[in-house]
């Protein structure tokens, strides 16, 4: 444990901190704060701090509405920048109910459970995230458009990337507020990016996905430009990924790590792996939750589309990076940072887990670009597919137990429902493609 309550009254009046936000997440990963003044913050440390759930996506309905914040003082954090009315810090928080219990809605609270369960059986679970983001002009009014001059690529350097500026803005905003920033660097789209950070515990890097993304929107905000993390923006180049390097450790341990084991796995990592490809078809509707997630999941795009793993090649679900050691790890690669961070990392977590207790084998590594595959070859090779689209992942997850026992009925029903009628409504939506390609031919 890092901090007490009274380190965390300390550096709040240490750093002129006036406002503190009071951060948690609502089912579908939204960033929802509280913002309090300092003199309330001995009030909020207590866990006194109430709000009205009734208003939050997929909290409670408005007769039983009343819901506390308790704040995990470990994620106290200062944001870098000053603004007139003085300095801004954020706790995250645990949503709890009237009855002092904690909220079976509060994802968060799903992901601490799910890593009870794997702390029981010895496990640590680290995660380090690859965030891809566009960076887009805005118009006259300020809103956001997917226009961009920019012409770089993967790895370029300026003058091309015009949006470097604003990346290494962003770097150092994060930098000193804590994270540990790895790698940067131009993706393969035009004004596409990535910033990744340094993998710590699940929580701690899923509370860290949600402030990563209003702090780079916030960055490129004050360069006048907008930061998109939406899946798939633009048609015809790559989308953004999110992508998770998963390992599990034991005793300070990486515990993938075995140089007698197969290209220096172990067992563990097999079997994790395993599970992983065995529900990640009816996992989706949480690691890729929107329509457009699955325009970002079609091959061509470095993207996976198939249920298969890869020591290097890039287009199967699970890649290996070559690290060992340490740094030994399983690269997932179909979610997208739409995705609820709390419930991506619990489900994938909860999947690993399944494989390693039923000893699951995640069979031969693709050797093959999978893009290439045929639909056949891959029949007899017994290689299923990711879902298609949003419908499909919807049916598979509608069916699906497991998700059921992961979430709880709660999550479950609420997500569900919602994403059912986000379905339901593109489906009675008639797009720009049909009247293109339909409407002077018939
Ligand atoms: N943008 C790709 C995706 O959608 C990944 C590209 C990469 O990181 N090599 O997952
Ligand atoms: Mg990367
Ligand atoms: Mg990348
Ligand atoms: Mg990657």
């Amino acid at each position: 444990d890092r901090y007490t309550k009274q380190d965390v009254i300390d550096l709040v009046r240490e750093n002129d901190v006036q406002f503190i936000r009071l951060q948690f997440s609502d089912v579908f990963g939204t960033l929802k704060n509280v913002a309090i003044t300092a003199r309330q913050l001995e009030k909020a440390l207590d866990n006194k701090c109430m709000f009205d759930g009734s208003s939050v996506d997929g909290f409670v309905r408005i007769e039983e509405s009343d819901m506390y914040l308790y704040p995990d003082l470990d994620s106290f954090l200062i944001f870098p920048w000053h603004s007139q009315s003085g300095k801004v810090a954020r706790l995250v928080c645990d949503v709890y109910g009237q009855d002092g219990l904690p909220f079976i809605g509060d994802s968060r609270y799903i992901l601490k459970k799910v890593l009870r369960t794997s702390k029981k059986l010895g496990y640590n679970f680290n995660v380090g995230p690859e965030c891809e983001f566009f960076l887009f002009h805005t118009d006259e009014e300020g809103c956001p458009t997917t226009l961009t001059h920019e012409k770089a690529s993967y790895f370029d350097v300026a003058p091309l990337d015009l949006g470097e500026a604003a990346r290494r803005d962003m770097i150092l905003n994060l930098e000193n507020m804590g994270f540990e920033i790895e790698a940067s660097h131009h993706e393969v789209a035009p004004a596409q990016h990535e910033i990744d950070f340094k993998y710590d515990n699940a929580l701690r890097t899923a509370d860290n996905i949600l402030t990563f993304k209003f702090v780079v929107k916030y960055i490129a905000k004050r360069h006048g430009l907008y930061a998109s993390f939406m899946p798939k923006p633009i048609s015809g180049v790559d989308g953004s990924g999110m992508h998770l390097n998963m390992s599990l450790w034991r005793e300070g341990q990486n515990i993938f790590a075995d140089s007698r084991g197969d290209l220096g796995l172990s067992d563990e990592a097999y079997h994790f792996m395993a599970g992983l490809m065995k529900h990640a078809p009816e996992m989706s509707l949480i690691t890729n939750p929107l329509v457009n997630s699955y325009k970002r999941i079609v091959p061509g795009y470095e993207a996976p589309v198939d249920i298969s793993w890869s020591p290097a090649n890039r287009s199967p679900l699970i890649r290996v990076p070559t690290a060992r050691g340490s740094g030994t790890r399983l690269e997932f690669r179909s979610p997208d940072s739409a995705a609820n961070p709390y419930l991506a990392l619990a489900v994938s977590l909860a999947a690993g887990i399944d494989g390693l207790e039923n000893k699951l084998q995640p069979g031969k590594a693709s050797t093959k670009n999978q893009y290439e595959v045929t639909e056949r070859a891959k029949l007899k090779a017994g290689i299923g597919s990711l879902p298609r689209d949003m419908k499909e992942a919807l049916d598979l997850f509608k069916d699906s137990q497991f998700m059921k026992e992961v979430l709880g009925q709660h999550i479950f029903d609420r997500y569900l429902d919602a994403k059912q009628g986000e379905w339901e409504s593109y489906q009675k939506t008639v797009s720009q493609w049909e009247i293109d390609e339909y409407l002077y031919k018939i």
